[in-house]
């Protein structure tokens, strides 16, 4: 079988864009640009090994890698050529056939262009992938420019292994091409041209962002949990609804705190997301969660939905009791879980009812309390 590996430039320290973070770990649709190039790259199954080249001392590499078995990393050098150079070497001891070279800051290559240029391989040493230019171009005299013989260029940039390691070997330590297509023709090695893609750009100023945050905004779904809990009424000093404390000679039942509230509004969040439900997360035969403030269990979903790259959009609680009154206390839950939700006030929606004395809400037996969470998802 052919093997095929990736070297991913990622050594980057982000100049051009400003700010502390570099590019590549700067957060596009909610994930790092550098682990959506990784991710779209796994995509190809022919893909068995891929080295990131990241800059010395990076902090955030070790816990990105961690997610993946088919990914490591290597220290990269002072100019682009040089930290290709690192990563050709640390596949050189089990060289595998072909090695795509893509740049980190390209997070949107797709299995298409991947996949052309590893057919191509079986015949050309060195292949591109190319767009033709669609404006007409001058030369800063005036002069016209033939624009089908100019292509712009773009990575992943493949080649047979051995013949571009040779290329790489024989520069100069100081040499910085502009890509490797250039060390490859500078080794003399035929070049063959796919087709690029332009959503493949690379994420390089802040107008390519907004560009990549306006591509993925098409990409999500709208979803809307519910949730719905159930607490026996006993007698005690405080009971809590919506993280907030009441004083009403009451308390609910249960192994936590007994938030009704929080728990149906947890087990709305882990409907959004269809990620089972409160009692999977926190079983409460576990003893850990034995009086457990419900604000833990909250910010757990929450927590979730983050990782995911979810975004909460609203959320709306009923408590359906016929006591304590829960009028008095409604801004302060309002408050609570828009300061654990992470949501302005104007998202966040606490109303109270009654059941007109029928059934164990009207008797006084306990109460009810049933929960709406709407969130954007990437798709
Ligand atoms: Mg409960």
């Amino acid at each position: 079988m052919t093997r095929i590996a990736q070297i991913i430039v990622a050594a980057g320290k982000g100049a051009r864009i400003g700010g502390d973070t570099p590019k590549q770990y700067r957060l596009i649709g909610g994930t790092p640009v550098l682990q959506r190039t990784i991710e779209a790259s796994l995509k190809e199954p022919r893909i068995t090994e891929i080295v990131a080249v990241v800059a010395e001392g990076d902090p955030h590499i070790s816990d990105l890698l961690a997610k993946y078995e088919r990914v490591r990393s290597v220290t990269g050098g002072a100019s682009r050529t040089a930290s290709v150079k690192a990563g050709l070497a640390a596949l050189a001891d089990n060289p595998p056939d072909f090695v795509l070279i893509h740049d980190g800051a390209r997070p949107f290559v797709s299995k298409v262009v991947i996949a052309e240029i590893i057919e191509a391989l079986a015949t050309s040493p060195a292949v591109v992938p190319a767009l033709p230019i669609p404006d007409a171009l001058k030369s800063l005299d005036g002069a016209a420019v033939d624009r089908d013989q100019l292509r712009r260029v773009q990575t992943p940039q493949g080649f047979q292994f051995a013949k571009i390691w040779a290329a790489y070997r024989n520069i100069d330590q100081a040499a910085n091409f502009a890509d490797d297509i250039e060390v490859a023709k500078n080794s003399g090695l035929e070049v063959a041209f796919t087709k690029g893609d332009p959503n493949n750009f690379k994420v390089t100023y802040p107008e390519d962002f907004a560009k990549a945050e306006a591509m993925l905004a098409t990409d999500t779904y709208i979803a809307t949990g519910t949730g719905f809990d159930v607490h026996r009424f006993t007698s005690g000093d405080v009971m809590w609804l919506c993280g907030v404390p009441i004083e009403c000679g009451l308390t609910l039942l249960g192994h936590s705190d007994a938030d009704a509230g929080l728990h149906a509004l947890t087990d709305a969040i882990l409907g959004a997301m269809a990620h089972g439900d409160i009692g999977d997360h926190f079983p409460p035969s576990d003893p850990k969660w034995k009086g457990a403030s419900s604000d833990k269990f909250l910010r757990y979903a929450i927590e979730i939905l983050k990782e995911r790259g979810g975004i909460l959009q609203h959320v709306d609680v009923t408590l359906i009791c016929e006591k304590p009154k829960i009028k008095p206390h409604r801004d302060a839950m309002r408050e609570k879980i828009a300061e654990l939700c992470d949501l302005p006030l104007t998202r966040v929606s606490v109303k109270a009812t009654t059941t007109e004395k029928l059934g164990f809400t009207g008797r006084g037996e306990g109460l009810a309390a049933q929960a709406s969470a709407t969130a954007k998802l990437p798709a």
